[in-house]
């Protein structure tokens, strides 16, 4: 767990205090260079700061891989946790303090595979949080093997002559679960659109989970390779409750009105078309939220100390 130490915590917290950038800044980041986990922490350092949440209230929680050392990168609270287990623990800190403002990060391994089981109950909890997919179709951590998102053909060291199977399709899995509150897509590559998705998740009330498209340039250059340089093969989906970046309408002319109150036709639009779709597939803030349905109130050790007694004693003999 990332400590902050005595400069926010005890030393006398002033209401008055500004954060600018540097503020959210950890370590010096490890990944490759060229790699787009760069950009999205980037992206993520302008909305803790746009947004002005006090390092101290905030938390990131991630699993294992790549991405999931985003923890160490940013000055906030972190738990860099266990393979597949990011979202438990966040919804555990969620339940125990709705106050903090708490963010995932997975990789498509991470949440697709062996997470699988607590993405789809996360997303039916629906807890307030953020959880960013960072999906590059790969393990790369640990060197390049199929994950459950890599395109049907797409070489690796554990499938050399290519991925036996059509790679999972995060959103439309996202969007078949009941209770989904908020799902989007955007890339690593176009920093203004990742700024804005990263914000409108934020800002929603509810479980937002977001897949970010993100360059492996180590192993899976060619996933997104064309995507990146042409940008006729991308579409955007704009609508003024979605994610509306007005500077990118110079550069990518396939732009859709879609309706994030409308959950069919996210469910189309998710599938796999001729283009990559960007943007805000579905928004629904009237779902519950687990924290505030199953609201647990604090009680004193000596309170909680009464009832476990209290519950011993039923069975005194
Ligand atoms: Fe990024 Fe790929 Fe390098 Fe991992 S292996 S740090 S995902 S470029």
């Amino acid at each position: 767990m990332t400590d902050l130490g005595c400069s926010l915590l005890s030393c006398g917290l002033d209401d008055d205090r500004e954060w600018a950038m540097d503020d959210y800044a950890g370590a010096v980041a490890r990944w490759c260079a060229g790699c787009g986990d760069h950009a999205v922490l980037t992206a993520v350092q302008r909305v803790l700061e746009s947004e002005q949440l006090p390092p101290e209230q905030t938390v990131f929680v991630s699993g294992i891989g790549c991405s999931s050392r985003f923890p160490h990168y940013l000055r906030t609270y972190g738990f860099h946790g266990v393979h597949g287990r990011a979202l438990p623990i966040a919804t555990g800190v969620k339940l125990r303090r709705p106050d903090l403002h708490v963010f995932v990060v997975m990789g498509d391994g991470d949440c697709c595979s062996i997470g699988a089981g607590h993405w789809i109950h996360t997303i039916r909890y629906n807890p307030g949080m953020v959880a960013l997919m960072l999906d590059n179709g790969v393990y790369g951590l640990t060197k390049n093997q199929t994950s459950p998102t890599a395109p049907r053909g797409l070489p690796s060291n554990t499938q050399p002559r290519g991925a036996w199977l059509p790679g999972m399709n995060p959103l439309s899995v996202t969007l078949g679960v009941t209770n989904a509150s908020f799902v989007a897509q955007t890339g690593d590559w176009n920093p203004a659109h990742l700024y804005a998705t990263i914000l409108a998740a934020y800002r929603h009330r509810g479980f937002a989970f977001v897949r970010v498209l993100q360059r492996c340039p180590q192993y899976t250059t060619a996933l997104f390779d064309k995507a990146v340089r042409d940008p006729d093969l991308v579409e955007l989906l704009v609508h003024p409750d979605g994610v509306t970046v007005p500077e990118l309408d110079r550069i990518y002319k396939h732009q859709t009105r879609h309706d994030p109150a409308d959950l069919d036709a996210a469910r189309r639009l998710a599938e796999d078309g001729e283009r990559i779709r960007l943007g805000v597939f579905y928004r629904n803030e009237t779902h519950p939220v687990y924290e505030e349905v199953r609201h647990v109130p604090s009680r004193s050790a000596a309170e909680k100390l009464r009832l476990i007694e209290a519950e011993l004693d039923r069975y005194a003999v």
